[in-house]
């Protein structure tokens, strides 16, 4: 359906223009957009193609076009925010003057619904793999140097290995490398490296053979996808997060930017399912976390605990929430983020839709 790819209402194409000095040429992409920010511009530069996406509500502009002459692979990126201005400063390898920029490729000057403009994908490198728990693993992934990508908050993209031939793709979150790390730098370190908390199932189809790789080997990354936007954390004072199982990754980086970047925050409660204490991601992070830092409280509730456990107990249930979602003040504006199977997240939507909490406060983190 063709309108259906056509930009809302409202929202107005970006375009783009390019000028050059002798040793440099720069693409300035004009959004039409203020609040643009470093993370809805990717940049890849390959084999001198170069592929800008800006990504703009739930539209992307595409500037995409075979360079007509060779550029070093490293560039800088710059947002000027309060006119929407994207800059893109390219090295030339020899300081001649280019007639034009190059070719236009696929989809180029476009600006289509984000979901239609298909998953792309950039080679990274396997830096380190570290063991967090019994069965979950603290992955880093370097970018290439000629790539720009930094993934939005909360947000998930693909990993893609080659297996026989065939490509198995799924969706995993970047997490910081640390919840202890200094909250002043930004929330992921830009455009080097990502880093992927990641369960391994024995009898899995992709875990186990990412879990293969050596230090060294490239897997592909797709660019950031997902729904959840920091704009919905504006002004909340209590922010309750609910995580099972590895459904705490998108936790860490909504943590660590409610913790740094949330002027309005009084209180940030984790609550944490897991089956038994040997499977609690950085369960001493979040302890040491907590002593460090007042606005953060932990629970850990486990399925399948010990005899010797002595803390919370059982499943996700209407009492275990009440009790948790105690607010800093009777008004205060409270916002709830929930992440782990989909039977949990499920349920736990469901009984807080009980516990009269609206849409409007709930973040249910899906594919
Ligand atoms: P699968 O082949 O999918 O199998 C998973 C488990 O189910 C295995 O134990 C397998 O034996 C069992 N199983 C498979 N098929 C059946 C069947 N028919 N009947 C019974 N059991 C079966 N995971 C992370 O670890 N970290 C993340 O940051 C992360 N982020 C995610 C973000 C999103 C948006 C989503 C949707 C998922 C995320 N996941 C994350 C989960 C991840 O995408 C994979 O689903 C997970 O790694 C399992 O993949 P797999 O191919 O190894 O296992
Ligand atoms: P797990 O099997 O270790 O279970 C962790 C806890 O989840 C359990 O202790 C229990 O409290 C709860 N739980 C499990 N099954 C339940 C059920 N049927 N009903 C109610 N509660 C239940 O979890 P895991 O193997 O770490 O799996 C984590 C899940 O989170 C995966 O399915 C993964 O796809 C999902 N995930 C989703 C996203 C996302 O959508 N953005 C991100 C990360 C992980």
């Amino acid at each position: 359906d063709v309108t259906d790819t056509l930009p809302r209402e409202g929202l107005s194409s970006p375009s783009y223009d390019w000028f050059q000095t002798e040793s440099s040429v720069t693409i300035v992409v004009y959004t039409k957009q203020k609040n643009i920010s470093l993370d809805s511009v990717i940049v890849d530069l390959q084999d001198d193609s170069l592929r800008a996406e800006a990504v703009i509500k739930d539209h992307s502009y595409l500037v995409h076009v075979g360079l007509s002459h060779e550029v070093q692979e490293n560039f800088s990126v710059r947002v000027i925010e309060n006119v929407g201005k994207i800059e893109i400063v390219l090295q030339k390898k020899e300081s001649v003057s280019w007639q034009c920029l190059g070719d236009h490729l696929e989809k180029h000057d476009s600006f289509i619904q984000k979901k239609d403009t298909g998953l792309y994908y950039r080679r990274c490198q396997l830096i380190s793999k570290e063991d967090v728990t019994h069965d979950t693993r603290l992955f880093c992934l370097m970018l290439p140097p000629s790539t720009h990508l930094q993934v939005p908050v909360g947000q998930h993209v693909y990993l893609k290995l080659s297996v026989t031939g065939a490509d198995i793709v799924k969706p995993y979150t970047p997490v910081s490398d640390s919840l202890l790390s200094d909250f002043k730098e930004p929330v992921l370190s830009p455009n080097k490296y990502i880093y992927f908390l990641i369960k391994i199932y024995p009898a899995g189809l992709f875990t186990p053979e990412l879990d293969r790789l050596q230090i060294g080997d490239f897997i592909s990354v797709s660019g950031p996808e997902g729904n959840f936007k920091v704009s919905k954390l504006q002004e909340v004072e209590d922010l309750f997060l609910l995580a099972a199982g590895t459904g705490f990754t998108p936790m860490v980086t909504v943590l660590n930017y409610a913790l740094s970047h949330m002027s309005s925050l009084r209180k940030v409660k984790l609550m944490f399912f897991n089956k038994t204490e040997d499977d609690i991601i950085w369960r001493c992070q979040l302890e040491k976390l907590a002593l460090r830092e007042k606005r953060f409280d932990v629970e850990f509730v486990l399925s399948a605990p010990s005899p010797e456990w002595n803390g919370k107990q059982g499943h996700i249930s209407r009492a275990l929430l009440s009790e948790f979602l105690q607010r800093s003040s009777e008004n205060s504006r409270a916002f709830l983020c929930i992440c782990g199977p989909t039977p949990f997240t499920d349920e736990g939507i469901r009984l807080l839709h009980d516990l009269n909490f609206s849409d409007d406060e709930i973040h249910g983190f899906t594919a």
